[in-house]
């Protein structure tokens, strides 16, 4: 299937660089969210990146003028129904994501490819919940979207071979390398990272070592370009214990028990630089540790 339009829900900080990759690749966008506020900052934010492309001599003024032309916003979801392609880039919790699919179907052309951005939650039961289980799968983007090479494409056990070709097409016109997953907990990427996070995490929690210590000895003794708890910061602490909770629940081992420091942070509000205060305070000029 041919894809010229997308729908994007959610307009958070992957939402947003999900429509700027999009835009500027020529597709169609509208972008949804429940929150006006969250999608007057989403086109704030794309203009302001795209502004940073031109600044630097990779997109024209004209490029860019055309790419923001390309996108419109909405707090309707039925204004998404006549897309070709819809990427689901909500909140990681699977009650939203299911009510969101719930009042999308009816207004969805039968056509329609659907998706979820999900970094942890099961295609398969995500998709039984929808008319479509056939045209479903996850597509998985990395943050920050513009900036990242790797698309995760998860095939649900009842994804068909044209939804997942249709997905690839779009990820090689986005420039971008698909990387195929199984739909197990969390799939390649987080499967991997998130325990080295929530390991970092405990390591901080044991007064193995500080917040300083444990960035630079992993950015310095692995040559990782951030430190876990940084980059903890930079995914949001909300969505790292969100996918500690699938890998824990759904592999049913005690090995990926979240970090119950983790669970603090998370239940005073501090989820990292999107509140300014995670493992890091980021409400001066420099981040300071806040351990
Ligand atoms: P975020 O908190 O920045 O944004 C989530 C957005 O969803 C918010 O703007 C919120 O208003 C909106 N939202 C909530 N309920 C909604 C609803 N019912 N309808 C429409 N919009 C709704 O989160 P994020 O970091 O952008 O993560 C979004 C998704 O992308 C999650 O599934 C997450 O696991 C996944 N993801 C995140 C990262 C990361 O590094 N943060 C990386 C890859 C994938």
């Amino acid at each position: 299937m041919d894809i010229h339009s997308i729908g994007v829900i959610g307009a958070g900080q992957m939402g947003n660089g999900i429509a700027h990759v999009m835009a500027v690749a020529g597709y169609d966008v509208v972008m949804n969210d429940v929150s006006e506020d969250a999608l007057l900052a989403a086109v704030a934010r794309i203009d302001k990146n795209i502004g940073r492309q031109v600044s630097k001599g990779t997109l024209s003024a004209d490029d860019k003028a055309a790419a923001m032309a390309r996108i419109s916003t909405s707090l309707e979801l039925a204004e998404l129904g006549q897309t070709d392609l819809v990427i689901e880039a909500a909140t990681e919790r699977e009650t939203v994501k299911q009510q969101i699919f719930d009042n999308l179907l009816p207004h969805l052309k039968p056509n329609t490819i659907l998706t979820s951005n999900t970094s942890s939650i099961s295609i398969t039961r995500l998709a039984s919940r929808t008319d479509r289980p056939e045209k479903f799968m996850g597509f998985h983007f990395m943050n920050p979207v513009p900036v990242m090479q790797l698309v995760e494409l998860i095939r649900g056990i009842a994804t068909d071979q044209d939804t997942y070709q249709s997905c690839l097409a779009v990820v090689q016109k986005l420039g971008k390398t698909a990387a195929s997953a199984e739909d197990f907990p969390a799939f390649i990427v987080n499967r991997i990272l998130m325990p080295m996070i929530n390991e970092a995490v405990y390591t901080l929690y044991e007064g193995v070592g500080n917040v300083t210590s444990i960035d630079q000895a992993m950015k310095l003794g692995t040559n990782h370009p951030m430190g876990p708890l940084e980059l903890a910061d930079f995914i949001g602490l909300d969505t790292c214990l969100a996918i500690m909770n699938v890998l824990h629940d759904g592999l049913a081992d005690t090995k990926y028990r979240p970090c119950p420091l983790l669970t603090k942070y998370v239940e005073a509000g501090w989820l990292g630089r999107k509140t300014k205060r995670g493992f890091y305070d980021y409400r001066g000029d420099a981040p300071i540790p806040t351990r």
